[in-house]
């Protein structure tokens, strides 16, 4: 009897509620892609309001600090240059830390091959030496072209027709490289889409491949955590229009506008909003997790289901300082070193204790989906991460003082299979509206956090013009090439 008063109560005090008054846009989570739109969508003079599930701001860009005063990124661990996001952390005069280098060091058939020379081009000369760096220059030099040429609209015929052949078939059968040249343009690329390059379409693999030809790309980090910069843009547009703790879980559209709701995981309340538009920012696949009405058509759940993805799974381990000469040559670093195996990428971590360092592991593709299985035990993962580490470093276990573990969803980042391509059609119309629903967030346009900032700036331009406002993206400041280690931090 109390219970249904109490359910009479609360239904009257909702439908006796106002109306929520109407933003131009909401923003469905608060990633690097829902963050970007918020500063946008101030830049472009929309009001906004961005929704987030989670407690917290920044998505897959996270950064973990531990009681022993060390710290690592536990998601996205760096920016590639012409990468927009650091148009933003520049304007919002964000330290960054910068790496002059595209490649890294690699572990390969149990040789290590350090990057301890001063540029990109040294370290090849160091790895490719006579006829295979010959026919490397020949072939890296068409991937350029390569390149450029996707940019056209509609893409060639003959360079679509790259999206029915794998990466790694493509490359053995035309590219002349030999067995060491393979490995090096497999090994680089793999961790950057975190799968198999048998996995995904030449004509992707292009798309990949351009950060490290030429003379390269060089990358940045922010200083103190990538996670960073979403509190930065929380802070410039104003942390009253972010609202934490709401899982959108319907989104109706209705005449001129939309309404959602969003449920608060810590107390199970309900909350209402209205916008005349909604940019969506998760990754696709978590769409599914929303009602809408009208539903997502057909097509647009075709493109959804047709993707596929790349696994990640990070592992921190915190050591007593003696272990840094396993990853030190002449006492320089040659992290990050690339193993292509049970270890994934090893990244020198940040330390602001003499008693203690760490070394992030970020393990990608199968081995980060063995290590993900729900079913798999967390002592398993660390046994076999021990043995891996011995067998590279002997010794190295004895100095591990703690191993933690960073699971991702199996879906850590978006990927086109043979067959499916970011340039394709069901592509494009994951770029359209669908109605007053836009689509963001970085499985929308690429593999990297580029893509989640582009998306952002494609979204808001859309709603800007249908609220008639004059707003285009700022235009990137562009890639810097690669330069010396030198310039490194
Ligand atoms: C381990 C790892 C390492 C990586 N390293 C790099 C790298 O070095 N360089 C690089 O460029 N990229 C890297 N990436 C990829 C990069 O992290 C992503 O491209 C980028 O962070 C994606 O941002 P996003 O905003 O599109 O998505 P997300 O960060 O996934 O943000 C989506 C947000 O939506 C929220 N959300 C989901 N459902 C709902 C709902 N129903 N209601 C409200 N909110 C919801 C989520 O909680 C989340 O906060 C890495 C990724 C991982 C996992």
């Amino acid at each position: 009897m109390r219970l249904a008063l109490s359910l009479v109560l609360v239904a009257g005090a909702l439908m006796g509620a106002a109306p929520a008054p109407i933003d131009d846009v909401l923003v469905i989570g608060a990633g690097l892609s829902g963050m970007s739109a918020a500063y946008y969508a101030q830049q472009a003079g929309l009001k906004f309001h961005v929704l987030e599930a989670s407690p917290h701001l920044g998505g897959r860009m996270r950064s973990a600090k531990y009681p022993q005063g060390v710290g690592a990124e536990a998601g996205l661990a760096e920016f590639w240059e012409g990468n927009p996001a650091l148009d933003i952390a520049h304007a919002l005069k964000l330290p960054t830390d910068r790496g002059d280098t595209s490649f890294s060091s690699f572990w390969f058939a149990n040789k290590l091959y350090p990057f301890t020379q001063d540029t990109n081009e040294q370290f090849l000369a160091f790895l490719l030496p006579g006829a295979e760096r010959t026919k490397y220059q020949a072939w890296d030099k068409k991937m350029v072209g390569l390149y450029q040429r996707i940019q056209q609209r509609p893409i060639p015929a003959d360079l679509f027709k790259l999206k029915d052949t794998s990466f790694a078939d493509w490359l053995k059968q035309t590219s002349g490289l030999g067995p060491k040249g393979l490995m090096l343009v497999q090994s680089t690329t793999e961790p950057e889409y975190a799968t198999s390059w048998e996995r995904i379409s030449a004509l992707d693999g292009i798309a990949e491949w351009h950060i490290f030809s030429g003379k390269g790309t060089g990358n940045q980090h922010i200083s103190g955590g990538n996670q960073r910069l979403a509190e930065a843009i929380a802070d410039h547009v104003g942390r009253g229009k972010i609202e934490v703790n709401r899982q959108v879980t319907n989104v109706v559209t209705e005449g001129d506008h939309v309404t959602v709701t969003a449920m608060n995981p810590a107390d199970y309340h309900f909350h209402q909003y209205r916008a005349k538009h909604v940019i969506t920012t998760m990754p696709l696949f978590r769409l599914y997790e929303i009602q809408f009405t009208p539903p997502l058509s057909p097509k647009v759940r075709e493109a959804i289901d047709t993707q596929t993805w790349g696994s990640y799974f990070t592992a921190h381990v915190i050591v007593d300082p003696a272990a840094k000469k396993f990853w030190q040559v002449k006492g320089e670093t040659i992290l990050p070193m690339l193993t292509g195996g049970p270890l994934g990428v090893c990244y020198e971590g940040e330390s602001q204790h003499k008693g203690a360092e760490l070394l992030n592991l970020l393990v990608t593709g199968d081995w980060a989906e063995t290590y993900n299985a729900r079913t798999g035990s967390l002592d398993e993962v660390r046994r076999q991460l021990s043995e891996a580490l011995d067998k590279q470093w002997p010794g190295f276990s004895k100095h591990i003082k703690q191993m933690t573990f960073v699971r991702y969803h199996p879906r850590a980042i978006a990927s086109w299979p043979v067959g499916r391509s970011r340039f394709d059609a069901l592509s494009e119309l994951m770029r359209q509206p669908q109605g007053r629903i836009h689509f963001a967030g970085d499985f929308t346009e690429g593999t990297h956090s580029d893509g989640a900032v582009r998306s952002a700036q494609r979204a808001i331009a859309q709603v800007a013009k249908s609220e008639g406002k004059k707003w285009t993206p700022p235009k990137a400041a562009g890639p810097h090439e690669a330069g010396t280690r030198a310039g490194h931090k």
